[in-house]
């Protein structure tokens, strides 16, 4: 199968916006033709050309640092690793080949860059170290991976797969032995034929992954009490981190849970009172940009669109400004003490995965939850005033409350007294940089910040 339909036309896979005939295109023939010729010209087959044109792609296309092989090289060992495959097959040695299969395992697990490369077994409803009803059970379930993974199904893995080899080519270090395994291994993927066994490889790699990451994780949560969580989270991370398709695994099963918990949020079930200073900033540009924002909102004719471009300010204080530091750990606090205190059970287990989620995994799905999370923690403060904050003794009646230098003071003060240090200095800096200058859209747009945050707050209740 041919794996890279690059017309000259296209654009260049490698990500610069060019077209392939205007960027890599000269590379990657020159590439191909140095492979060949170290080859030995004519003396591969159809099946061998396919192999070298992958090879010489993925050589060929421009990348930032790194260390590719150079061509000869590559050329050379591929040709040692085809003459070592025609012996095996001529003896059909099945010993050496599972030999040559276990040391490509091990090149998964070491190389960097090709621990992504797993079968997701998960999602064919295979559960590695389960009882299953008959000793087949596994095996029929192994079978029918592999064979919806050979036929066009597993085009998408095949492109990953070969990208990864790319990037550790380019990235991990590699001896000349470690090398001529990669490569038998890649011309396995490439050719029709023999894609079984570069997956059967993945497969058992993947299987010993999730066993030992599972074993590792057991081990840990009886080592750590409820006491040291902050040593037994760094070893999950560093689990989670050595074995990202545990990772992955872990947050494609979490989906139900973060799903109810979502919803939960968005019914107003879950009680989120995050402390003003964590959102401060936020609530400033909510403030200065309602007025254009609700108007993105409401003249756009695709209203995720809308949505998204409307809350795009919001991210940049998140993040980039800082305000994560103080709002994850708040957000964090809040779903806990949700957890201790409600009587759902339901609600209990999904929290307690939520959590697990949040604070462990690597996700974009995170990110997105934060982000979520943050805007509507600011509505909270602005679409359902007068807020009152009784233990510092302060009101907010209208938006324009929270950029007034007194009451902003009173309550940096408040916190001061508290031992806030940082805080306090945080809501001091958010009010000079952001606040003074939201002071005056605040009084002319009173009731579009009002409206806009209501609006964000009562559309998702709308949704579910
Ligand atoms: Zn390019």
């Amino acid at each position: 199968m041919k794996i890279f339909q690059i017309e000259r036309n296209s654009d260049c896979p490698c990500g610069s916006g060019r077209k392939y005939k205007r960027c890599c295109q000269g590379r990657v023939d020159d590439a191909t033709r140095r492979i060949s010729q170290a080859v030995g010209v004519g003396s591969f087959t159809a099946e061998g050309l396919e192999v070298i044109e992958t090879l010489g792609f993925l050589c060929g296309l421009q990348a930032e640092g790194g260390h590719m092989p150079a061509p000869e090289r590559l050329g050379q060992l591929l040709q040692e690793a085809w003459d070592e495959e025609d012996e095996i097959q001529y003896n059909q040695d099945e010993g050496a080949l599972s030999a040559l299969s276990m040391a490509f395992q091990v090149l998964l697990g070491e190389k960097h860059q090709l621990r992504s490369i797993r079968i997701p077994v998960w999602q064919f409803e295979l559960e590695f170290g389960q009882e299953y009803e008959s000793e087949d059970e596994e095996i029929e379930l192994i079978k029918e991976i592999i064979d919806y993974l050979v036929g066009p199904g597993g085009r998408e893995f095949m492109t990953e797969a070969l990208k990864c080899t790319g990037m550790s080519l380019l990235y991990d270090d590699y001896t000349d032995g470690e090398l001529k395994t990669l490569l038998a291994a890649l011309g396995w993927l490439v050719v029709d034929d023999t894609r079984d066994l570069f997956l059967f490889s993945v497969l058992y790699k993947t299987r010993s992954d999730l066993m030992v990451a599972a074993q590792k994780v057991t081990e840990i949560m009886e080592k750590y009490g409820e006491d040291d969580q902050e040593e037994l989270y760094q070893e999950m991370r560093s689990i989670l981190f050595n074995y990202p398709v545990y990772d992955q695994m872990l947050s494609d099963k979490a989906d139900d849970d973060i799903n109810f918990v979502m919803e939960a949020v968005a019914n107003d079930e879950l009680n989120l009172d995050v402390s003003l200073f964590s959102v401060l900033q936020g609530i400033y540009v909510m403030i200065s940009k309602a007025a254009e924002s609700s108007e993105a909102l409401l003249s756009s004719e695709d209203p995720p669109t809308g949505t998204l471009k409307a809350l795009a300010p919001m991210e940049e204080v998140l993040f980039p400004g800082g305000e994560y530091r103080f709002f994850f750990p708040e957000v964090l606090g809040c779903l806990d003490r949700e957890l201790r205190e409600t009587d759902n059970s339901e609600l209990r287990d999904s929290l307690n995965e939520f959590l697990f989620f949040l604070i462990l995994l690597s996700d974009t799905k995170q990110i997105a939850i934060i982000k979520y999370l943050h805007v509507r923690c600011i509505c909270a403060y602005l679409g359902r005033l007068p807020v009152f904050l009784p233990e510092a003794d302060l009101e907010f009646k209208v938006p324009a409350d929270y950029c007034d230098q007194n009451i902003i003071e009173k309550y940096a003060c408040y916190l001061g007294s508290r031992d806030m240090t940082e805080e306090a200095v945080y809501v001091r800096n958010a009010f000079e940089t952001l606040g003074e200058q939201a002071q005056q859209e605040a009084f002319l747009y009173e009731d579009e910040v009002i409206d806009f945050a209501r609006l964000l707050l009562e559309e998702d209740e709308e949704e579910e």
